[in-house]
């Protein structure tokens, strides 16, 4: 380890050097999930072998230690390059902190270690088919018996469950007179447990990126448990801010890596107007200064809260903006190709859906931002 690279500039320098010396380009010819999630570990698996996955993680949890701003740095070279894709390794910015922050400090230590360097990918086990907005509402129930706890129910939008390990799932613990918010108990569960079905779902983009789970009478041990019983509500509330913040700041890095394409695609074709780029290059650099203050608030030890609302609403709006600039400028190619515009621009409706709708997130900002009350 050298706490030389825990300076920022430092580390980027270095950590570029190391990436043009060592080829870590996708094999061409298949653009399949199942191809992106080995190139996925693939990646993890070079960069934690040549220590840089495990720069601004805790050392309590097989981290180098150093600013969080270095793992931002990682995720932005890595992504930005098109070594692997924003959605597989956004993963790791959402459930890492977590599980740092909730498991017993020895699972911590165990697990996380395998998540940063490839050797399992886990999922995040939400929302369920009455439970989106409301996440309150859920119904999964886990129900003590001795040491174990039983786990039944169905969730739903697992993202690259099919692929994870293990699952951070919210569970209701707390019977019809517990408050719904101390009712709920999240556990770290293993998905080879029998009792779990995973069924991929296909999405418009023509991809099975998310899944439904299904728990039927399933035994997870009392340690798997994340904090303690009735803590999951909180969970959730400190994960989300991740989801709808810092976890975007890679996925920044391949939508500029996508705008240049753009630009390179529309010189010589005559369609574009200055004002067409000027536009979503406006609403990605306004993305890009919100994230990176978001990024530096995390590195100066600031707990991540609802206005990162503000964070996932300019996400949803940016990506939309460029890849309905695309629309605008390449006639036809979103409408009768199938190339990867294609799969960009439908992708990019998700955002305003995905870590909660972009209608939930203005309602968080005039309430709890703005103190607009309820109406
Ligand atoms: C690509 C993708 C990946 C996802 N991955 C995961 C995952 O890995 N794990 C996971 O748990 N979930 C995941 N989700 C699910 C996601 O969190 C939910 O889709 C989201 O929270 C919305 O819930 P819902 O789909 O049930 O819609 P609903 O909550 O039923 O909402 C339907 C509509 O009603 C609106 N609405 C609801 N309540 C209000 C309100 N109070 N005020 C105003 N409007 C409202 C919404 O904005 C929306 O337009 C994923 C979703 C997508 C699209």
């Amino acid at each position: 380890m050298s706490e030389a690279l825990f300076e920022p500039a430092a580390f980027r320098t270095a950590l570029r050097e190391w990436l043009d010396a060592n080829d870590l380009t996708p094999p061409p010819g298949d653009d399949s999930l199942d191809a992106h999630q080995q190139q996925h570990l693939r990646v993890l698996k070079a960069l934690y072998d040549a220590d840089w996955m495990r720069y601004g993680w805790p050392e309590s949890a097989g981290g180098l230690g150093g600013p969080d701003i270095l793992r931002a740095i990682v995720g932005e070279e890595v992504v930005g390059r098109g070594l692997d894709h924003p959605g597989p390794y956004s993963m790791l910015d959402v459930l890492t902190p977590t599980m740092i922050d909730y498991a017993r400090p020895e699972l911590a230590a165990e697990m996380v270690p395998r998540l940063l360097s490839g050797q399992e990918s886990w999922c995040q086990g939400f929302s369920e088919p009455g439970a989106g907005s409301d996440l309150a509402s859920l119904t999964t129930c886990a129900e003590q018996r001795g040491d174990q706890w039983v786990v039944n129910g169905q969730k739903v939008w697992t993202s690259f469950a099919q692929y994870a390990t293990r699952c951070i799932l919210l569970t209701r613990t707390g019977g019809p007179d517990t408050p719904n918010h101390e009712a709920i108990t999240a556990f770290f569960v293993d998905l080879d447990s029998p009792g779990v079905t995973v069924r991929p779902l296909r999405t418009m983009h023509d991809v099975d990126e998310f899944c439904e789970v299904y728990f039927d009478d399933v035994a997870v041990p009392g340690d798997r448990m994340l904090g303690n019983v009735g803590d999951g509500w909180q969970l959730a509330m400190d994960l989300l801010p991740y989801e709808r913040s810092t976890c975007f700041w890679q996925r920044i890095a391949y939508l500029y890596a996508r705008f240049d394409t753009l630009i390179n695609e529309v010189k010589g074709l005559g369609t574009a107007s200055d004002s067409d780029l000027g536009e979503a290059y406006l609403a990605l650099h306004t993305l890009r200064c919100r994230s990176r203050a978001t990024q530096h608030r995390l590195a100066g030890g600031q707990k991540l809260g609802a206005d990162t609302s503000i964070d996932k609403v300019l996400l949803a709006g940016a990506e939309q903006r460029l890849f309905d600039t695309v629309r605008d400028l390449l006639p036809g190619h979103i409408e009768l190709t199938d190339d990867f515009w294609r799969t960009d621009y439908l992708y990019s409706r998700a955002a305003s859906i995905y870590g909660g709708t972009a209608e939930v997130q203005r309602n968080i900002i005039a309430r709890r931002l703005l103190d607009l009350g309820k109406e």
